[in-house]
């Protein structure tokens, strides 16, 4: 099944109670206001469906994307000042030297800090919850991913590891980090 009919067949279920709700609300009262069930604050509910399309040009960063599908982790170097970039960007936004040296990753650091994500924006919903952290590698960069482990296994300070994984149900390559046993 893909990502879009999963979520076209979640959304169905919620908003067919939840729309059936407003529907009777607006005819009984003449507005769409209910209290919430957890904070029992009034709400005012508006449903518009949204849909985001994204096209970003990545011509001048392709090789990330092959080498991503290699399960390899790269990113930029500028050769005049040294920094490095993660994501890979190809101008260095410190000297405005474009045409970046790649780089290979280490792809290991330390997690620094995380999130667990419970209340998911719309576009997330067809995920289980999951954890977002910033780990610093050992090339001295901060890297920002999905951590697949168990809550209870985060720690800040832990070690871990950049891994690159087929993201599900999109199937399209990404990386997250996992804890180093
Ligand atoms: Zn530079």
């Amino acid at each position: 099944m893909g990502v879009t009919e999963i979520r076209e067949r979640q959304f169905n279920e919620i908003d067919k109670k939840a729309l059936e709700q407003i529907d009777l609300l607006i005819k009984n009262s003449g507005m769409p206001i209910m209290r919430d069930l957890k904070t029992n604050n009034l709400l005012w509910i508006d449903v518009r469906e949204l849909t985001q399309r994204f096209m970003i040009p990545i011509g001048r960063i392709y090789k990330f994307f092959d080498q991503l599908s290699k399960g390899k982790i790269i990113g930029t170097k500028c050769p005049k000042c040294g920094s490095i970039y993660f994501p890979p960007q190809d101008d260095c936004t410190k000297c405005k030297v474009s045409g970046l040296d790649v780089i290979e990753l280490s792809g290991e650091g330390e997690l620094l800090t995380y999130t667990i994500i419970t209340v998911k924006p719309v576009s997330f919903m067809h995920y289980q919850d999951y954890i977002v952290g910033i780990a610093r590698l050992k090339e001295g960069i901060n890297i920002l991913a999905w951590v697949n482990e168990k809550p209870e296994d985060v720690k800040v300070g832990m070690k871990v590891k950049v891994n690159v994984v087929k993201r599900e149900p999109e199937g399209y390559f990404t990386y997250e980090l996992r804890k180093i046993q």
